[in-house]
């Protein structure tokens, strides 16, 4: 018998199994029962796919979302696997056609509704089924939606009780992404799980890299400067439906193609947005939270939320959907401190009070992710109880560190300010007093007189307020969870009154830099090819009429490109690439790699070491000032090699200096009049050129 390695090999294209699920698959070949709680893109779909594929029968998968399901019956078919579904868009003689094909055991994974599965109708089909080829196990995909306490109760779940009562002896396998231990019990109960085996994962998102940027006043310019330097395809989420469409139009206007997404669109225009989305015909889609629930698209790179996220779970869910096929993807929160007061707004709207604390309560972790100097993943996986070390090397935290400073007598000051008001005021009017305002409160409660008024008039408010916040945000200070936020002193600040506890706080620290790779030709190389082959990806893919993710993923893409296999049989050992989609593809990829090399093989021209450096730079994905920073050159000194980079075939992208509607004027221009100077060509073109442009545009023109 083929070990459970080479099965993976053989029907996913996969190497190794990830951490947990060998020994998830080995319980269920056992018929246990099972609970698994994984992140999103922790590798949920081949608990069950693998098992349905090695043991006797047809194995049921319930699914909520009808377009969950056919995507990733889509996605098995294209791999030779025999999966199929059934629910309501299929018409009568297609569903007697499929069921006969199940009925003659044809098929190894069935994808059911849930109303479906437990409709009065379906049983006998059940039953004949068990009397034939057999059920091997049900699994309860999305398995929180039965549960009242989740985020996405679903009543047609709740009835998914009764499997347990009408199929006794068939196993039950719950697989979920939700963080609540309280959801997980209601899991267990409600499908009346035995003995099951739980497996629960970390939900730290190790490929995800989380940054937190401040809103600036322009901020389109500023989401427009952050997408030119990402790659590939991502979601912007926005709060307002009118943001979304401004947001979208500008973009596009500016060379990078986006769509909005909001409820206010048609079905019918949602459902072909989404569509261009997850074929890669637009880059970019700016969507209200809408956006994002029943889609399946592994290969989102960049998630930015232009407004403050509700909760710090609703921010992982929704910033989640990047990187689904493990492979690295950016986060990024754009913040301005104001959110807070817009969300107080929304918050006294609720007539609950209850709800009220909550939602405060909510609000108050929110911005301490946003305001936190230290591992953005320390505030993150708390709020699921986990805790994390820190040093996560994958947020901007981590990477720039902030240098760190006792602050231990600053705090006493503060703390003893608030003890002499008797822990009634919030953080701005402790200020007051330390720094000796003048105002009618102040005068009022008589605290002009207290002994710490004005003993902090040496810092400015805004370090006496960050100060109270990471004395808040460290543990070491309360804060009531009300609108008021009245400050009360807790154990920690009596040790630190009593100078049994040092306070630090970290501090931004300007002169870190970033480890600056050396420059590597080879990973050039690798780039070049791996867009080729993602053209040759898109190619099939429109051929095909799927998803490109369906043909292969990113990270198969890229290792074939770091590999260069130059046969056919080398290309297909590679981690991702199955025997039958070698059969299928291969060749097509293999073509590109052979032609790739033959071309490297001709003698050009490279740079020499000063523009290389500039390249780097640049692929860092630095600005050109930034650049010239950072080298101590001048802007046009940059400007003259990344023109000689482009004329030598380099990967530059001239979209990230120029806007195409210029460009073409300017290729325009020159295909009529020659190969002129700048300064004839800007004449001509009047002021809103400049030389810089130019020059870019006929480097760009000029490249072989
Ligand atoms: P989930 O359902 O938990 O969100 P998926 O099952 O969609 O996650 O898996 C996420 C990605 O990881 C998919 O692209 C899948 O093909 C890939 N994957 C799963 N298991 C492995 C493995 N053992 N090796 C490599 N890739 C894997
Ligand atoms: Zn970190």
């Amino acid at each position: 018998m083929a070990s459970l390695q080479q099965s993976l090999k053989q029907y996913f294209g996969y190497d190794s199994f990830r951490d947990g699920q060998e020994e998830i698959i080995n319980q269920a070949l056992l018929d246990r029962d099972l609970l698994i709680i994984m992140p999103t893109g922790g590798g949920k779909s081949l608990c069950f796919q693998l098992p349905a594929l090695l043991k006797k029968g047809v194995a049921i998968i319930v699914s909520p979302l009808i377009s969950l399901m056919q995507d990733q019956v889509t996605a098995l078919q294209d791999n030779g696997i025999n999966a199929t579904f059934l629910n309501s868009t299929l018409d009568f003689k297609e569903l007697r056609r499929r069921e006969e094909d199940i009925l003659n055991g044809k098929v190894k994974l069935l994808y059911l509704a849930p109303e479906r599965l437990v409709s009065e109708r379906f049983q006998e089909f059940l039953h004949t089924l068990i009397s034939t080829v057999t059920i091997s196990f049900f699994a309860i995909d999305e398995a929180h939606c039965i549960s009242e306490w989740g985020h996405d109760f679903r009543q047609e779940y709740r009835q998914l009780r009764q499997l347990r009562f009408r199929f006794p002896s068939i196993p039950l396998m719950a697989l979920t992404a939700t963080a609540t231990t309280r959801v997980q019990k209601d899991i267990i109960s409600q499908l009346n799980l035995k003995n099951p085996g739980i497996h629960r994962f970390s939900f730290n998102r190790t490929n995800l890299y989380y940054e937190v940027q401040p809103r600036q006043k322009r901020t389109y310019q500023q989401i427009f400067n952050l997408i030119r330097r990402l790659d590939g395809s991502g979601i912007v989420y926005c709060f307002a439906r009118k943001t979304t469409e401004d947001l979208a139009s500008r973009l596009s206007q500016d060379g990078i193609s986006a769509l909005p997404y909001h409820g206010g669109l048609s079905d019918e225009l949602r459902s072909k947005y989404q569509n261009s989305f997850i074929r890669d015909d637009v880059r970019v889609m700016v969507a209200t939270l809408a956006f994002g629930m029943g889609i399946n698209k592994p290969d989102v790179r960049f998630v930015i939320h232009y407004d403050l996220p509700r909760n710090i779970e609703s921010y992982y869910q929704e910033s989640g959907r990047a990187g689904r096929d493990g492979d690295h993807a950016k986060c990024i929160l754009l913040y301005n401190p104001n959110d807070e007061y817009k969300i107080h707004y929304f918050i006294k709207q609720k007539e609950n009070i209850q709800e009220q604390k909550i939602a405060y309560q909510q609000l108050e972790k929110v911005l301490e992710y946003a305001e936190t100097n230290y591992c953005r993943r320390i505030v993150q996986l708390s709020y699921f109880g986990e805790r994390f070390r820190g040093d996560c090397d994958g947020c901007d935290n981590c990477l720039n560190p902030k240098a760190v400073e006792d602050w231990t007598i600053e705090a006493q000051k503060f703390l003893s300010c608030v003890a002499r008001v008797q822990e009634k005021f919030g953080i701005k009017h402790i200020i007051d007093i330390l720094r000796e305002s003048k105002s009618d409160k102040i005068y009022k409660y008589g605290h002009h007189l207290l002994s710490t008024y004005g003993i902090g008039k040496d810092k400015t408010a805004k370090e006496w307020e960050y100060l109270g916040k990471s004395l808040i945000y460290q543990g070491l200070l309360n804060q009531t969870n009300d609108s008021y936020k009245i400050l009360k002193l807790n154990k920690e600040s009596w040790e630190i009154l009593r100078l049994k506890r040092q306070v630090k706080i970290a501090v931004a620290n300007p002169t870190q830099t970033k480890i600056i790779e050396e420059y590597n030709p080879k990973a050039l190389e690798i780039e070049i090819l791996l867009q080729r082959l993602k053209k040759v990806r898109k190619k099939l893919a429109d051929q095909e009429n799927v998803a490109p993710y369906v043909i292969f993923g990113d990270s198969t893409l890229k290792i074939m490109a770091q590999m260069q296999p130059q046969t056919l049989k080398s290309l297909g050992k590679l981690s991702g690439v199955t025997e039958y989609k070698l059969n299928k593809y291969g060749y097509y990829f293999y073509e590109e790699i052979i032609y790739f090399l033959s071309e490297k093989t001709l003698p050009v021209a490279l740079p020499n070491h000063t523009q290389i450096k500039t390249l780097q730079l640049y692929q860092q994905g630095l600005t050109i000032t930034e650049i010239a920073q950072k080298r101590g050159l001048t802007v046009t000194t940059i400007i003259t090699h990344l023109s000689e980079l482009m004329e030598l075939n380099q990967p530059i992208d001239i979209d990230k200096f120029v806007l195409p509607k210029k460009r073409e004027t300017i290729i325009n221009l020159l295909k009529k009049i020659g190969d002129q100077s700048p300064k004839i060509i800007r004449e001509k073109l009047g002021d809103n050129y400049s030389y810089d442009e130019i020059k870019l545009v006929k480097a760009w023109h000029k490249r072989s």
